[in-house]
């Protein structure tokens, strides 16, 4: 999903489709990477060879487990070797950098195609092949996903293959891993095209409401996005199937029906041919749903399956998606309205000079992209605390109907892997979009002292 999401987030002016799903554990693309010439790069340097790993603990080591959440918390962070912090840290620091260098490609992009009115040359062209605007603003639309995608590659290849590889979390060879990208490719230049194309004609009707209409069917657009991922789009990059073992399945069921969550049957794919990272989902809307987890998750023990489960299950049940996509809405309609003042500004200015006709002019996608991206960018810490505060929610919502604390804390601790356990406050307000292994940890501790269960 790498690549669709990077290719697609361009394509829906950055926005990320998976947005809506949760991101227990979303492949390499969202979290970021560590940068040859960036601040932790000392970090980075000294992180050490050996895998990941997390001190394992048996019954007797939970027997002893003191009942105060604070000590408790500090016994399970305890069992992360050092050079498991370290590692992890140097990956999840990296990743700070890495959301720059993305951003200031994404702008490199679209200099690129807005200088010597590259983009309005190819909009003429696609105006000779396509007649008609919509097939013309489609043709644009795949362009620019193929013009992106090139031009994006060689961060592309270093971020979510050869820094995935550095730390051991991406169990493919280049080969495999490349036709995951070219399969995201076809998948952002569909999408693209139809977005550009649908966008573009109603830009061309809105005038000057276009924040508004642009708003409206972005949403519906995104909508739409969200509906066929789990049918058209996953099954390209992984095999789903129903769960065999029994345990599991009827685990799961049962947390599914104790909350009437209306499924018959739990999913597991094979996300372990890509990479080593733990990860669920319950998708859906609209009255439909489905319970997927991945191979990697099933090999670790029932109650961590029953934990993360329980947190699934929760942002179905707590109607996550629609939170999501209101909000969603909003950082668009604001971002909308920033960039009809930004390139009311910058088109009086160079618009001439670009080649370019106005908002409404498929060729000034380039500088959307760009002023969106901006405040998208600027956004990020609104964007992180928006999600992290529904999946606190989830954490919660899990902990109640899973009512395995243990279990959680395990499955918290092996996140690590990917993610800075102890961040500062500040820190986990800006930059995560999950909570930290230690306040997982804590919340977990928190309500097994207040329940007084094992
Ligand atoms: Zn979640």
């Amino acid at each position: 999903m790498k690549a669709v999401r990077s290719a697609t987030a361009a394509a829906l002016l950055t926005l990320s489709l998976a947005g809506g799903a949760c991101a227990q554990a979303a492949p390499a693309a969202s979290q970021a990477a560590a940068s040859q010439d960036a601040a932790p790069q000392a970090a980075a340097a000294s992180a050490p060879r050996s895998s990941f790993h997390v001190r394992p603990a048996d019954d007797a080591w939970r027997a002893r487990l003191p009942r105060d959440a604070d000590a408790a918390t500090r016994a399970y962070l305890e069992r992360l070797p050092a050079d498991a912090v370290a590692r992890s840290n140097a990956y999840f620091e990296g990743g700070y950098w890495l959301q720059l260098w993305n951003f200031l490609l994404g702008l490199g992009v679209s200099w690129i195609l807005l200088r010597g009115s590259l983009s309005a040359r190819v909009r003429d062209a696609c105006a000779r092949l396509g007649r008609v605007a919509f097939a013309r603003d489609a043709l644009y639309g795949a362009f620019f996903a193929v013009a992106s995608w090139v031009l994006t590659l060689p961060l592309t290849i270093y971020q979510g293959w050869i820094r995935e590889r550095q730390y051991e979390m991406a169990t493919q060879t280049f080969g495999p891993w490349f036709v995951d990208q070219l399969k995201g490719l076809g998948v952002a230049v569909v999408l693209l095209a139809l977005g550009a194309a649908i966008f573009y004609a109603v830009m061309r009707r809105a005038r000057e409401r276009w924040w508004l209409w642009g708003t409206v069917v972005t949403m519906a657009m995104f909508v739409f996005a969200v509906m066929i991922a789990p049918v058209a789009i996953d099954p390209l990059f992984n095999t789903y199937k129903p769960v065999t073992d029994p345990a599991v399945k009827s685990a799961v069921l049962a947390m599914a029906r104790a909350d009437e969550v209306p499924v018959d049957d739990v999913y597991e794919f094979d996300a372990s041919q890509q990479t080593t990272r733990v990860s669920a989902n319950v998708s859906g809307i609209l009255g439909t749903a489905a319970v997927r987890l991945n191979d990697n998750l099933l090999r670790t023990s029932l109650p961590e399956i029953r934990a993360v489960m329980g947190h699934e299950l929760g942002h179905y049940v707590m109607n996550h998606i629609y939170k999501d996509m209101s909000e969603i809405a909003l950082v668009v309609l604001s971002g909308f309205l920033f960039a009809k003042w930004a390139m009311d500004a910058l088109l009086r200015r160079r618009g001439a000079a670009w080649g370019l006709r106005g908002t409404a002019d498929v060729a000034s996608f380039p500088l959307l992209v760009a002023v969106f991206s901006t405040w998208m960018f600027l956004a990020t810490p609104i964007n992180n605390t928006l999600v992290r505060t529904k999946e606190i929610e989830a954490d919660r919502f899990g902990l109640n109907l899973a009512r395995e604390p243990n279990g959680f804390a395990e499955a918290a601790l092996k996140l690590t892997e990917y993610r800075k356990p102890d961040p500062g406050p500040i820190e986990e307000f800006v930059f995560f979009d999950h909570p930290s292994t230690r306040h997982r940890i804590h919340d977990a501790m928190q309500w097994r002292q207040a329940m007084g269960t094992p």
